[in-house]
């Protein structure tokens, strides 16, 4: 029997196994994807797409217009992301502790926590020299018209651009082992520290009403069953919140469960210019936003790009059009407009226990969404671009919410002690726990939650 169940390996799991590991305890890690590394990582992007992702690559909205990403492998989403570290602001704080009624959410609190985890991070910013041409004109773009923008920061150790390195496959995992995933760092780390790992095991059951918790699941076509004292439910939005509906004695009982689904929902915009921009080439993502204005709107814009299989699916048009379209690849800059949305969003499940994603943009969403358009419109027109094209197909990388952490048992699922309400054998602290979307990166502070939820069970 292990001390902890740690349930899920993404950001959180794998930062709580590392504490909690470290800090002398015994912890089983069980995860639904397959083991991922440098040496088996699917070489082209249909291949990762397909087998590093749940649904076959994307999951949809009830009513088919969003579409949302989370990584299926050990190492969870850390693996197949980006990698952008960034810490909340006032505003985010502020509006977390409105909603939950926890006093700790507060920039002077929180702020040692972002600070311990830094200090053991490696983390870079892409040095002006190579920019690519995309990333150019991003940032001529935000000075023309007006707006601020930053360097982001990421976790990333060595990208090789000095050596001519022009990879951009960070959402496949990162063969160069230079992308900080959880996979590199805190998983290694853990096993050196008795961590036990067991993949291909998709949880679908907990009991916790005897004395220690028992967590069954299908492991490779066979039916398992593990025993421990406490169970860290790490399986993101939609997967804790799956789980906790499918426990039907824990779920019905806490009556928030599903609600406060964000994802911060994205519109790609292309600018198509009459020169080669070769936006496919060169670090990813160099530059975002930084700007009071946008911050206020709730909007975010970011330096990115997709692969050919991703940008085909984007582009608007058929047949012909669709072809022509892309046959202008190399001549297209590319920019994403990201709202901070209503977290309006439900989280159900059906009869079969499938999850339903109920997710409509608000008429406040919506206007946030014209309004970054017509700004993206506005930057890629003012650095020369012939046409601009709006992606119709709007997508959520940043699923958060499902299990809303809180002082009333109303209102959230999970106590200001990571517990859930009423069942204290069973912890989260990931991203199923933020009670609204920030408008801001998630990671950086779902490791700092985890790492204090963490504390706290080191201490209890
Ligand atoms: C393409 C992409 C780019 C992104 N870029 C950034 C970025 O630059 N910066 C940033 O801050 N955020 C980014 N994000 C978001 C960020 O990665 C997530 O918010 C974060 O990983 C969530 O952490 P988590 O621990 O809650 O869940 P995850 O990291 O998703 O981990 C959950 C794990 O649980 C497993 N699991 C689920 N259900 C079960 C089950 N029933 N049984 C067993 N295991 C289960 C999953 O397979 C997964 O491994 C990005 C996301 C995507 C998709």
């Amino acid at each position: 029997m292990y001390d902890f169940a740690i349930i899920g390996s993404g950001v959180s799991g794998a930062r709580i196994a590392y504490e909690l590991t470290a800090g002398g305890a015994t912890c089983l890690m069980i995860e639904a994807g397959k083991v991922y590394d440098r040496t088996n990582y699917p070489p082209d992007e249909l291949g990762y797409t397909g087998r590093m992702f749940w649904g076959g690559g994307i999951e949809v909205s009830q009513d088919g217009r969003l579409g949302f990403l989370r990584g299926k492998c050990l190492g969870g989403t850390s693996v197949v992301n980006q990698a952008d570290l960034n810490r909340f602001d006032d505003l985010a704080w502020d509006d977390w502790r409105d909603r939950s009624g926890i006093d700790y959410f507060n920039t002077p609190e929180m702020s040692p926590l972002y600070d311990h985890l830094d200090s053991r991070l490696v983390s870079n910013k892409i040095p002006t020299e190579h920019y690519n041409r995309n990333a150019q004109l991003f940032t001529e773009s935000f000075e023309k018209c007006g707006y601020g923008w930053a360097p982001i920061v990421r976790a990333q150790s060595d990208c090789k651009f000095d050596k001519g390195s022009d990879c951009i496959v960070c959402l496949g995992g990162c063969p160069r082992d230079s992308k900080q995933s959880a996979v590199v760092t805190l998983i290694p780390t853990a096993k050196k520290q008795g961590l036990k790992i067991e993949t291909e095991f998709a949880v679908d059951a907990l009991d916790d009403s005897g004395p220690t918790v028992k967590i069954h699941g299908t492991q490779r076509g066979q039916r398992r069953e593990v025993e421990a004292a406490r169970a860290v439910l790490a399986c993101g939005s939609f997967g804790n919140t799956t789980l906790l509906h499918r426990c039907q004695e824990i779920g019905r009982k806490l009556p928030a469960l599903g609600t406060r689904f964000a994802c911060h929902p994205q519109r790609m915009t292309y600018g198509i210019h009459a020169d080669t921009v070769g936006s496919h080439k060169g670090p990813l993502q160099s530059v975002e936003s930084h700007d009071d204005k946008l911050r206020k709107a709730g909007l975010k814009l970011e330096n990115v790009f997709a692969p050919p299989i991703a940008t085909s699916m984007l582009l608007p048009g058929v047949g012909m059009q669709h072809v022509e379209l892309m046959k202008k690849y190399r001549y297209f800059s590319g920019m994403e407009v990201v709202i901070r949305d209503d977290p309006a969003g439900e989280l159900k499940i059906d009869r079969k226990g499938n999850l339903i994603r109920a997710k409509t943009l608000t008429a406040a969403d919506r206007a946030k969404v014209k309004k970054g358009l017509e700004i993206a419109t506005e930057m890629h027109h003012a650095v020369g671009a012939k046409e601009v094209i709006h992606c119709e197909q709007e997508f959520g990388l940043h699923l958060m919410g499902g299990c809303p952490i809180g002082a009333d048992a109303n209102t959230s699922v999970v106590d200001p002690d990571f517990q859930v309400h009423g069942h204290p054998k069973l912890i989260a602290a990931d991203s199923s726990i933020f009670p609204s979307a920030p408008g801001i990166n998630p990671s950086f502070t779902i490791m700092a939650l985890s790492y204090l939820a963490s504390k706290k069970l080191l201490e209890s």
